[in-house]
């Protein structure tokens, strides 16, 4: 029902010449086959054009991992959407917890982002997820419906289709440290319920809830296999041609 999305967040690695290797990579091994998933890899701004040339759906799919809250202008160092989608992007990360814990962006950020995202025609993938802390207070639940509820009710194009959502809890983001198949699924089966009363049920079926946080080859199958989870955003992994595609062959194998 939900095809599933592997998607690669590269974060600051890759100049144009390792970005168009490490992607010739990918499609060389994905080459022939007919995936029931879709493949993502979001690279750095400035190896977008380069990764462009050679990414072309087939099957690898282009994204990036930021874009401005502003339409264009005296707007120094930001990047807009219009430019993004010129350049063959056709999704976009917002929302990571890198960038809400060190550039301090607010939720009227994300909303601002993601309604231009959806305005261009372009789709959004909306990080959330909860810190170790708050998870040792049982708290994750709270702060999950917390980041949810102060953007998705917010967004004023989004649907099921355009919007994805990508749970990643902060204490598994690099650490080596995953989420127990029980706590993802625990977590994506909330995140569903919630969308569901705050967007309706059929947007809650259809949309695709990702989960991130340390998934490699040897765990992907588990992890995208679990009811709710349609998919990873991967970090550390996506920087390995042999990685990334152990993880698409684990959600082929995992897909529900
Ligand atoms: C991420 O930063 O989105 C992420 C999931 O990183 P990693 O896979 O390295 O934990």
């Amino acid at each position: 029902m939900r095809r599933y999305l592997v998607a690669g967040n590269w974060k600051m690695n890759m100049g144009p010449a390792a970005g168009c290797q490490l992607t010739a990579e990918v499609q060389d091994l994905l080459k022939g086959r007919a995936l029931k998933g879709d493949v993502l890899v979001c690279p750095p701004y400035l190896t977008i054009p380069a990764v462009s040339e050679i990414a072309k759906g087939e099957p690898v799919l282009l994204g990036a991992q930021n874009c401005s809250d502003q339409e264009k202008g005296a707007y120094t160092g930001q990047v807009s959407v219009d430019m993004l989608k010129e350049a063959g992007v056709q999704y976009v990360i917002i929302a990571h917890s890198e960038r809400r814990e060190y550039q301090k962006e607010t939720d009227d950020q994300f909303v601002a982002k993601i309604n231009r995202i959806h305005q261009a025609g372009l789709k959004a993938i909306f990080c959330f997820g909860e810190v170790l802390g708050e998870r040792k207070e049982g708290r994750a639940e709270e702060v999950v419906r917390q980041q949810l509820q102060g953007v998705l009710p917010k967004l004023e194009f989004a649907n099921a289709y355009n919007t994805v959502l990508a749970y990643e809890p902060v204490w598994a983001i690099g650490t080596g440290e995953t989420a127990t198949p029980e706590q993802a699924q625990e977590i994506h089966a909330f995140t569903r319920g919630v969308v569901s009363e705050l967007m309706g049920k059929e947007v809650a079926d259809f949309m695709r809830i990702l989960y991130g946080g340390s998934c490699k080859p040897g765990n992907a199958r588990e992890l995208i296999g679990l009811p709710d989870v349609d998919g990873g955003l991967i970090g550390g992994a996506a920087l390995k041609a042999e990685d990334f595609v152990g993880i698409i062959d684990g959600a082929e194998s995992g897909q529900n």
